[in-house]
This record gives structure tokens, sequence and C-alpha cells, in this order.
């Protein structure tokens, strides 16, 4: 099993494999080591898969079920089609337009019933792939909402904590009154 994350240190998007045992997840990018949450994972149904009771980085019990399909990819294969269909249709090749058509619709289905799940962190966005995944439920978008809005508060927190610690710099030095803050 492994981790796709955000690492708090570089802020790269990061992948490490992780055992029942593991404790903490290295970032490929510049060697962090991130504990991972306690009591993050337990034994699962099959012997070669483990539970996850709440997000390996953040803490979070809530995760979701998801597709382990690239939407970028899926996106690809429609634009290809749909510009394969288009030269068809200006050739007058009527049956060739269609073929394209259910052809790359075909293949993005099959694509996408093919892929296996993976859990996403509703709080940090980090994906989890090759655990069990009965015990969480597919998206929901009240809790994502709630998760969204809990980080907007967090963010505007912060940026109030910035400027208050910057009015306090500002007080102890001389600056000129053109580079001030212009939100009051
Ligand atoms: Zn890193
Ligand atoms: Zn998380």
């Amino acid at each position: 099993m492994n981790v796709t994350f955000i690492c708090p240190q570089c802020e790269q998007t990061t992948r490490s494999e992780i055992e029942l045992e593991s404790s903490q997840v290295v970032c490929n990018c510049c060697q962090h080591q991130q504990p991972i949450a306690t009591n993050s994972l337990g034994p699962g149904s099959a012997p070669d898969k483990s539970t996850l009771n709440r997000c390996l980085i953040c803490g979070n019990p809530e995760l979701f079920i998801r597709k382990d399909f690239s939407q970028r990819l899926g996106l690809l294969i429609i634009f290809i089609g749909f510009t394969l269909s288009s030269i068809a249709w200006y050739n007058y090749w009527t049956y060739t337009t269609y073929m394209i058509l259910f052809g790359t619709a075909l293949l993005d289905l099959v694509l996408y019933s093919l892929v296996g799940n993976l859990l996403q962190c509703y709080r940090c966005h980090c994906q989890c792939r090759g655990l069990d995944t009965e015990n969480h439920h597919h998206f929901d978008l009240e809790v994502h909402e709630r998760h969204r809005q809990q980080a907007a508060r967090l963010a505007e927190l912060s940026v109030a904590t910035d400027q208050s610690a910057g009015a306090v710099t500002v007080d102890t030095t001389e600056i000129p009154s053109s580079n001030s803050p212009k939100e009051t």
C-alpha cells in the first residue's frame, strides 16, 4: 500500500510506501520524515490488507472512496476522440465519425471499470492505495463542504494573524507610508 500526499516541508506532491508497522512516511523530494497519525492503520479483512481508521497524514477520520482513475487521462481520450471525429466528419466519413466517438466513449468506460478504488482524505486530500475500503463511504458533498469552509476559516485566521504580526514589525521599523498595507 502507499500514500500520495503533499509534503508539509517542501509542499511537493510525493508518494510513499507504507506497511502496517510503519510509523512514518518519507518525502521523496526533501526526505522529510512525516510521522503517521497514531492508530490510523489496523488489520483488515484479508491478511494482506489493512484498514484505515483515520488519515495517515492529518489524522482526520473522514475519508471517502473514489476510483483511482486519472481525470486528465479521461479528458485526454475524449479530446482525442473529438478531434479525430471532427476530421472524419469534415471529410464526410459519417460511419468512421460515429465509430471514433463510440470507441473513445467505450475506452473511457472500460478503463474506468478496470481501475481499483482509493481512499482520499477530505481535509488534506492525501490518497491512500491498497487498503481495505469497507469501513468508508463514497464522496459526500456535505462533508466536503464542511471541510472546505473549515479550511477557508483557518486560512483567513492565519492571514489575520500574519497581518497583526506584521503590524507589530511596522510599529518598530520606519518604512515609507506608500508601503503600508492597503487593507485596513
Ligand atoms: Zn518534501
Ligand atoms: Zn488528511
